[in-house]
């Protein structure tokens, strides 16, 4: 991108006014930011260090680390043989200039093979320009913009400045694996609470918010390096929200374990409508017992609430359903120990249903209007219900446990056909009344 504003000319002009990399950055870089390998091949060590071979006492090993004689590294072993292996990653350099913070990223590729010793390539990919109030503006070479990983850097494409909203690319958000341990900072990042360590933030990011955001300042100051650190880098996060019971977790110099269950468990303490402000809720002894607590409480609580709720329904129900089939009620074919009478409550559906493991409460067959449902029992015990059409007068269906028939299903079925005058005589004396009115 051309530079157009004053600030990005001006910009443009530091930029090209920074002194190059040093070469003792690298040797650094290169000794601390990459592991050490070796390899196993052809029942021999070879230490990509240093390019000794030795022949192990054990060449079965398994183990995940071993140490080289010669240079005496600790090697990690490499779960695979080929003849390249290669390793990318990316360190900080932090500067100052003219007023400006100044976070310069490089990356480093690590060029290992058997037999040789490794070799390195560093390029410096982005600067980050930060001024006194936070605001970032950053330089980059370009990157193949067909690829979504950020490896695909053009090495051959200058440092250009980019757009302001460049750095909101989750593309372009780079955390280097380490910061040079020689900062230069701006005298206002150590009043802010800045020390050595940027606590595995994207430097870039916590130099932006130191300056420009009070919380994280706080945060720092208090040394609440968790609640700051996902504060900072989790994609979703309160801590605005519980900025009351974060106050309160500062005063009790409380550490909190895991700020994402704790962010939870003060929506659980919010829900109770329980006092943030309150130490004993807010810096819980165990964190993980405290939220698990809550979770069961909101739990019963909400299952509660359900039975209420299916109470209610059932009443209304109820009064419906006695409307309608209040004649029938009463009804009682009996032979030996088996009885059939009328469903006379809503709730009896209910109990009908769960007993013998069928739909007739959840599809609401209390509700149809041509259906009368009768329960078959041997010794008050539930066997099989019955659906009866009024209209036809026949029977619709009869099932036992499950949708199957019992043992007693024959026996039922004629004890029904035998009564369903019974049946016919309330509708007809129904039917009187109604004429008589
Ligand atoms: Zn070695």
């Amino acid at each position: 991108m051309i530079p157009k504003t004053i600030i990005e000319k001006q910009l443009t002009v530091l930029s090209a006014s920074l002194a190059p990399i040093k070469a003792k950055v690298f040797i650094w870089a290169e000794q601390n930011i990459f592991l050490k390998w070796g390899v196993l091949s052809r029942s021999k060590f070879y230490c990509l260090e240093c390019a000794h071979i030795w022949k192990p006492s054990c060449p079965n090993t398994c183990n995940k680390f071993t140490t080289c004689p010669a240079c005496a590294g600790k090697l990690k072993m490499m779960p695979y043989n080929q003849v390249h292996f290669k390793e990318t990653e990316y360190f900080a350099v932090i500067e100052r200039c003219v007023g400006f913070q100044v976070v310069r990223l490089v990356i480093v590729y690590k060029h290992m093979k058997k037999n040789f010793t490794p070799t390195y390539f560093h390029k410096e990919v982005m600067q980050h320009w930060i001024n006194a109030k936070g605001e970032v503006r950053t330089f980059a070479l370009s990157t193949n913009v067909f690829s979504s990983t950020l490896d695909s850097w053009k090495f051959y494409s200058p440092l250009e400045i980019k757009p302001k909203d460049f750095i909101r690319n989750a593309k372009y958000y780079i955390n280097p694996f380490k910061v040079y341990p020689q900062m230069k900072v701006l005298p206002i990042l150590k009043r802010n609470g800045f020390k050595t360590s940027v606590y595995d933030i994207a430097p870039h990011l916590l130099f932006a918010s130191l300056l420009s955001d009070p919380i994280a300042e706080t945060l720092l100051k208090s040394r609440q390096l968790n609640i700051l650190q996902y504060y900072l880098c989790a994609s979703r996060q309160c801590i605005k929200l519980n900025w009351q019971a974060v106050k309160t977790v500062i005063r009790n110099k409380y550490k909190v374990s895991d700020v994402q269950i704790w962010e939870d468990y003060l929506e659980l303490l919010r829900y109770f409508k329980k006092d943030l402000s309150y130490t004993l809720y807010v810096c819980p002894d165990n964190l993980q017992d405290a939220h698990d607590h809550f979770v069961k409480k909101k739990r019963e609580l909400l299952r509660k609430k359900k039975l209420q709720d299916l109470r209610l329904e059932i009443e209304k129900a109820q009064k419906r359903y006695a409307s309608d089939k209040k004649r029938f009620f009463g009804l009682l074919f009996t032979e030996k120990d088996l009885s059939i009478s009328v469903i006379e409550n809503v709730r009896d559906f209910m109990q009908e249903g769960d007993d013998l493991g069928h739909c007739v409460f959840t599809n609401e067959y209390y509700g149809r209007k041509d259906s009368l449902i009768l329960s078959a029992k041997i010794d008050e015990k539930s066997v099989e219900t019955i659906e009866i059409s009024l209209s036809k007068m026949e029977i619709l269906q009869c099932r036992g446990l499950k949708n199957k028939p019992s043992k007693h299903h024959s026996q039922i079925m004629r004890l029904l056909s035998e009564n369903l005058y019974q049946i016919r005589e309330r509708m007809k004396k129904r039917k009187a009344i109604t004429a008589s009115r």
